[in-house]
């Protein structure tokens, strides 16, 4: 089964500059801007800028140099916001059971308070 991308989705919008956002990082394959809902004083996305649905398509669909660039960004964006000095979380949803609300793939940096343990 193959991965549809829908380019109506909100992330598609921002990138092509249809909505407004105010970048914190913008690399050559990369995107990161703050979550409109911050579920942490920090809540930072990332994206990239190519049409993959989710984590999992990226990974089977880009380019090396574009996981590269994307890994990096996630990277450069922790360390912009000194993000090591009390740690932060990375989380990625992907399809319906996670809950993905924008069909293009995008991780969460959440930082800035104790995130509590995720996994028992
Ligand atoms: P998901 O559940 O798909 O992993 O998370 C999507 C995230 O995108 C949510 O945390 C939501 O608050 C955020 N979001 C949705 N629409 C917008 C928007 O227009 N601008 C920004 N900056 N974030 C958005």
């Amino acid at each position: 089964m193959g991965y549809q991308y829908d380019d109506q989705n909100i992330f598609a919008k921002i990138l092509r500059g249809e909505i407004p956002s105010e970048p914190l990082l913008e690399t050559e394959h990369a995107l990161a801007f703050e979550d409109i809902r911050p579920q942490a004083p920090t809540h930072v996305l990332v994206i990239p800028k190519g049409p993959y649905v989710c984590y999992d398509h990226f990974a089977q669909e880009a380019t090396d140099a574009e996981i590269v660039d994307f890994t990096r960004a996630v990277g450069e964006v922790c360390r912009r916001l000194g993000l090591e000095r009390s740690g932060w979380r990375l989380i990625a949803n992907a399809g319906a059971d996670a809950v993905q609300e924008v069909p293009h793939m995008h991780v969460h940096i959440l930082a800035g308070r104790p995130l509590g343990r995720m996994l028992e």
